[in-house]
């Protein structure tokens, strides 16, 4: 018997260390690409406090000084990069870390060249990092592009999905909701989240104009993924071809739709005007707000974070 818990206790701690294989893989990548380039400060800064934040809530917690290993490495890092260091035990991240990566090929390859950012991506994955079932630690599985339509070239907002295991990555949904998506964007997710079913009070839903063009990919080998059945009662997007679906896991707001369509509707004006929102009144919304960042306060306590409400990272 002892001998057994023993085994599953080392089988734990082995795939417990791929976080810390990805981790390492993430940030030394995002450094070569920035002193290549002279590109993305910003987003290594974000991307380091990201890593830093998921160590210290993962199942078995990694400090900074473990997740670097190399004494020297971490020397230099804390000197170009101080920030993180110090806020990762008080602030909470905006977003995942994988969005800072793609953000990184947007900025290098320029958002033109979708299949470059999304080859890069998918080429930094099946290479690199470990991403079988339970060992993909801080990798997405998908990216989504919108654009305002696909005629005269229009701009591509790209997005990919969480990247993190169930809870932290429930923090992650509430985390953007409450401080990086676009409004629209949010108020539909608050609709379903932190429950599964839609609040009886509050309907933020949104209804695209036509023409705009959201089309999510699998990374592990860019073929196109129907939106599922919540991205579908979130955005109203359409399916291709009727599927049946298996069941769902993840939480309402984990899919690259939202972070996509976000940055669509951030940027533009048009598309936003446009998009049809359900009515509600605005203490109802402001419920429906208070509910996330509750479950969120809830989520960071049940993982022993310390956290003062609205304290959220800017790198
Ligand atoms: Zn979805």
């Amino acid at each position: 018997m002892e001998g057994r818990d023993a085994n599953r206790e080392e089988e734990h701690l082995e795939i417990q260390d791929h976080f810390r294989r990805n981790a390492l893989i993430i940030i030394s990548s995002m450094l070569r690409w920035w002193k290549d380039s002279g590109k993305g400060k910003l987003l290594v800064d974000e991307i380091i406090h990201s890593i830093f934040f998921l160590g210290k809530i993962n199942t078995a917690p990694y400090t900074p000084e473990r997740i670097i290993g190399n004494k020297e490495m971490l020397v230099k890092l804390r000197e170009k990069f101080p920030r993180p260091f110090d806020y990762y035990l008080s602030h909470v991240p905006k977003r995942s870390p994988f969005s800072c990566v793609m953000d990184m090929m947007v900025l290098l390859k320029g958002q033109g060249n979708e299949d470059q950012i999304k080859q890069s991506l998918r080429d930094l994955i099946n290479d690199k990092l470990s991403k079988k079932k339970n060992k993909r630690f801080l990798v997405s599985t998908t990216i989504c592009v919108s654009q305002k339509s696909t005629e005269n070239n229009s701009v591509r907002y790209y997005g990919v999905s969480m990247s993190a295991g169930p809870n932290p990555r429930r923090i992650l949904v509430a985390a953007a909701c409450c401080s990086a998506w676009d409004e629209y964007v949010s108020d539909a997710v608050m609709t379903y989240y932190p429950d599964t079913v839609r609040k009886q009070y509050f309907d933020g839903t949104i209804k695209l104009p036509k023409g705009v063009r959201c089309d999510a990919f699998d990374l592990s080998d860019l073929d196109d993924k129907d939106p599922c059945k919540l991205c579908r009662n979130l955005f109203s997007l359409q399916v291709r071809t009727q599927i049946e679906e298996g069941e769902i896991s993840w939480p309402y707001g984990n899919c690259a739709e939202a972070e996509s369509l976000s940055n669509l509707l951030k940027n533009e004006k048009e598309v936003k005007e446009k998009t049809q929102q359900k009515s509600y009144n605005s203490e109802d919304r402001q419920r429906a707000k208070d509910s996330v960042l509750d479950e969120l306060k809830t989520l960071l306590s049940e993982v022993k974070f310390k956290w003062k409400a609205n304290d959220f990272y800017n790198p």
